[in-house]
């Protein structure tokens, strides 16, 4: 089986934050809890990176660090929704944002956007979703599932239509590093600063650092919804693992060379990867920007007989994939966005090429 399903890097964590996590579990005071907002020196870290990183200026106390960037999530939508609150979400989107706005007590509503362009929703889109009950706005740049990276000029009309509505913005950042070509990352907060006092932003060392396993991440934002957060996560998990948050201290307070290195691999995949599929007929793959995931279009092969297989939706093609080519991609339906395919390039060159040749060869028999 050759899986494009993963949603994480293929590299192992750098040598030197998996010896920092080995001296910290020798240290007594790893043994014992912490405090539940992050240790002071990692949240001091985090402040100092997002200042390099993005620009985004903020005291060590306006961090929290979570149980990944997926805990930071959840935080956000359970601090700022009231039962009933609505949450707009660009949609295609990551599947834990509409489940996690539901766990909240939210309401979640998909924004579409279009692949004409580039998966990018519009601020027409957003006001024709907007209704008296939003809340918050949900943005994401590089955008996990289809690689969409927004231009500051269009991140900038979006955050003053969300400060002229009172709306809040939550801001997922776990994947700025991971832009290729000529897409540029842009922080929200930090192209409309007056956004600062309504806006959480969601990081993490996940994908940057490839370190999904250690579970780190972080929320930012306003003193009030943090100490909010942090009350929540004070009784829901208490604090991260010590020896987590020592690891993640060493990779926030070194350099990128990590991460450039494994972008020079994934914009050789994502190249590849583009090409392969667009030569099979009935597949149209845009060339995504960011973040490690093609987001093919697979339209042109629904309802043509494949093996003696008609399969009508994405989801019954992605079966498909899996029982006769030995391929596991992600159909399109777990994001919003039926009629698609999710196909992460964050695995071995070999294997890509390989399993899009599968699929190459059985959708070349495919006949009306
Ligand atoms: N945001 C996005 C858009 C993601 O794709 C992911 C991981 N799939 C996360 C947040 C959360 O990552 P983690 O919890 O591993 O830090």
């Amino acid at each position: 089986m050759i899986g494009f399903g993963a949603g994480e890097p293929d590299f192992p964590t750098p040598e030197a934050i998996v010896k920092a996590a080995q001296a910290a579990c020798a240290e007594p005071a790893s043994h014992r809890y912490s405090p539940t907002a992050g240790l002071p020196a990692l949240r001091s870290a985090i402040a100092a990176k997002t200042l390099r990183d993005s620009k985004l200026s903020v005291e060590p106390s306006q961090v929290l660090v979570t149980n990944g960037g997926k805990q930071a999530v959840a935080h956000a939508f359970s601090v700022l929704c009231d039962p009933g609150d609505e949450v707009l979400i660009p949609a295609p989107y990551w599947t834990t944002y509409p489940e996690s706005v539901a766990l909240a007590g939210g309401v979640p509503v998909a924004v579409k956007s279009r692949q004409s362009n580039g998966f990018r929703v519009t601020v027409e889109d957003l006001d024709a979703a907007v209704t008296s009950r939003t809340k918050v706005l949900l943005f994401v740049s590089p955008s996990n599932p289809t690689g969409a990276v927004y231009p500051r000029d269009e991140i900038e009309a979006i955050g003053h239509w969300a400060l002229e509505r009172g709306l809040w913005v939550v801001t997922d950042e776990i994947y700025e590093h991971l832009v290729y070509g000529s897409a540029v990352f842009h922080s929200m907060p930090v192209v409309v600063p007056e956004l600062q006092d309504s806006c959480l932003v969601v990081n993490g060392v996940a994908k940057t650092y490839a370190m999904t396993g250690w579970r780190v991440g972080w929320l930012i934002g306003p003193h009030d919804a943090i100490a909010a957060a942090t009350n929540i996560q004070s009784h829901e998990t208490s604090n991260v693992a010590n020896v987590s948050q020592a690891a993640a201290l060493c990779a926030v307070s070194g350099d990128l060379d990590a991460v450039a290195a494994m972008k020079v691999a994934f914009d050789r995949r994502r190249q590849t990867m583009v090409r392969l599929l667009n030569e099979i007929e009935g597949i149209e793959c845009a060339e995504p920007q960011g973040a490690f995931y093609a987001f093919p279009s697979v339209k042109g092969l629904l309802g043509k007989d494949i093996l003696g297989h008609r399969s009508a939706t994405s989801a019954e093609l992605a079966e498909l994939c899996i029982t006769e080519a030995k391929v596991a991609v992600v159909p399109g339906e777990a994001f919003g966005a039926p009629g698609y395919f999710r196909m992460s390039y964050a695995l071995g060159d070999e294997d890509l090429a390989e399993g899009v040749r599968r699929l190459a060869e059985l959708f070349g028999q495919a006949k009306s």
